[in-house]
């Protein structure tokens, strides 16, 4: 048995917005008592030297097996490219540094940043390969370009017709212009792509797992763990080589394909299948959230990707094999419709709520009283970083009426228990969107990138902000063992540069993780 004193820090356990001791002790990676004391005591013992310590952070909506199932994408996400020109260049870069025949990819672009104010084309990318197929994702992973060579390669033209539900944009003639817009246009064409090999998923979440280790996050769940074969396989032995992260997964509920029975054992462990991801419409970012109201300017409701019965059938599988329903809803008629739904059904889990509404955009008094008062538990993972990262498209698509009801965080934190914040890496339009203090900064001063306020009353306080990552997150999934630093959980901790408490509100962003330690280990 080995035993660990660490003291002088101020330690934010995560019971409650008020919850602070000052050591904990541990034994054999797992915290058997917190509370306050001076003395650092027995073999390997730590003085903390009066720094801040968090839980593990959890992050509740990311998506690394879509990471590890897209060959190597270079990143094209603003700051770092704000125009039609730095992508072509930045995808140039990339082409050089591979090799062969290889498709070059990339993902992250914002075309609502470009001076242009327009979406790249099979024109521009052509420029990059004429004979390479290149293909670069937007920013919401929900729509692409291609180039020439790439729709070759899928076999589309102009004689193709559109994938239910999405587009293939057009020149003027009809032809096909590289823009797909909708996960099933961008899938006709992906579909192609040369999947990496299950070695190469596993080298990629071990890296995807030492970044998260590097930001304080000790957990996560992916929220459509079907971008590779075998998620469970891969994420297991993945863990087996030496990642340390706890992992959840959703696969994506597909109704051509309906996803197997599990397993007794997939369910419990570390790397578990926790839900079913259904994704019943787009993003406001892009205007095809599905919308009561049509987006300003237009007659335009948004897209609704799946019927009423493909979202049941889900919830049957969720229900007959004990695991969460996660829908992504975005728009207020989609989040209308989950709400109808289920509100008056039975939940079928105990522990943590049985439907996950994923982002939950527009939340009104009335939608969120809703919620509290069902039969049905609903839990929400939402994000402060999209409206910081992605005000612009925000700006075009909700109108000034709405904006009180955009993401509001602290009406949430009232009503919603199971409520989290997390990232949505790699669909949010911003470089190292998973830096859990950039949210926490937006949460707390509710500004966007380029300094313009949003919906200022929902802001939260930072003990607030902090739980939404740590002791109301761990309500939000079967992620055990984190969340709170408190008897019987993981001794998972992060211990910061500077007080993210005290600090002045416009710094919070600048506090940095300097040790991450993972089951009583430093592993950052
Ligand atoms: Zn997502």
């Amino acid at each position: 048995m080995t035993t660990h004193m660490f003291t002088n820090a101020k330690v934010f356990t995560g019971d409650s917005e008020t919850g602070f001791a000052s050591a904990f002790r541990v034994v054999d990676g797992t915290i058997d008592w917190v509370g306050d004391a001076a003395e650092v005591v027995g073999e390997g013992s730590v003085d903390l030297g009066g720094r801040t310590v968090l839980p593990g952070l959890i992050d509740s909506h990311t998506h690394p097996a879509l990471i590890a199932g897209t060959a190597a994408a270079v990143e094209c996400f603003p700051p770092a490219v704000t125009s039609v020109d730095a992508l072509v260049e930045t995808l140039r870069a990339h082409a050089a540094s591979t090799s062969g025949e290889e498709w070059i990819l990339g993902r992250g672009f914002d075309e609502t940043r470009f001076p242009e104010r327009r979406m790249p084309t099979i024109a521009d990318l052509d420029q990059v390969s004429a004979d390479r197929p290149v293909l670069v994702w937007r920013c919401d992973a929900h729509s692409a370009v291609c180039n020439s060579e790439a729709l070759r390669l899928a076999g589309i033209d102009a004689d193709t017709p559109d994938p239910e539900g999405s587009r293939f944009e057009r020149d003027d003639a009809g032809r096909p212009n590289g823009v797909l817009t909708e996960i099933a246009a961008v899938s006709a064409v992906t579909s192609v792509i040369p999947p990496p090999t299950r070695e190469e998923q596993i080298a990629t979440i071990l890296t995807f797992g030492e970044d998260l280790a590097s930001r304080g996050i000790v957990a996560v769940c992916d929220l459509l763990s079907t971008r590779i074969d075998d998620p469970l396989g891969v994420f297991r032995e993945a863990a087996s080589r030496g990642l340390r992260t706890r992992v959840a997964l959703y696969p994506g509920w597909d109704p051509e394909h309906p996803l197997a029975d599990l397993a007794p054992g997939d369910t419990a462990g570390r790397i578990r299948v926790a839900g079913v991801k259904v994704v019943l419409d787009g993003a406001y970012s892009n205007r095809t959230a599905w919308v009561h109201e049509p987006y300003p300017e237009s007659c335009d409701h948004g897209l609704r990707l799946v019927a009423d019965d493909d979202v049941l059938a889900a919830a049957d599988w969720a229900r007959r094999n004990g695991v969460q329903l996660a829908v992504h809803a975005m728009g207020d008629r989609a989040l209308d419709r989950v709400i109808e739904l289920f509100a008056d059904r039975e939940p079928w889990l105990d522990d943590v709520p049985s439907v996950r509404i994923e982002h939950a955009t527009l939340v009104s008094d009335d939608r969120a009283e809703r919620m509290r008062a069902a039969r049905m538990s609903f839990g929400i993972a939402t994000h402060t970083v999209f409206f910081f990262a992605e005000y612009d498209g925000y700006e075009t698509a909700l109108r000034a009426e709405q904006v009180p009801d955009a993401y509001p965080i602290s009406r949430l934190f009232g009503t919603i228990e199971a409520l989290a914040l997390s990232s949505d890496r790699p669909a949010t339009a911003w470089s190292g969107a998973d830096d859990v203090m950039l949210s926490i900064e937006a949460a707390v001063r509710r500004m966007a990138h380029n300094g313009t306020e949003f919906g200022a009353d929902a802001a939260v306080t930072v003990p607030q902000a902090v739980l939404l990552y740590t002791g109301r997150a761990r309500l939000l999934s079967p992620l055990h063992g984190v969340g709170r630093l408190a008897p019987g959980f993981d001794a998972s901790f992060a211990v910061l540069d500077r007080d993210v408490f005290t600090v002045p509100e416009d710094e919070i962003a600048s506090v940095r993780v300097a040790e991450t330690w993972i089951d009583g280990q430093r592993v950052k």
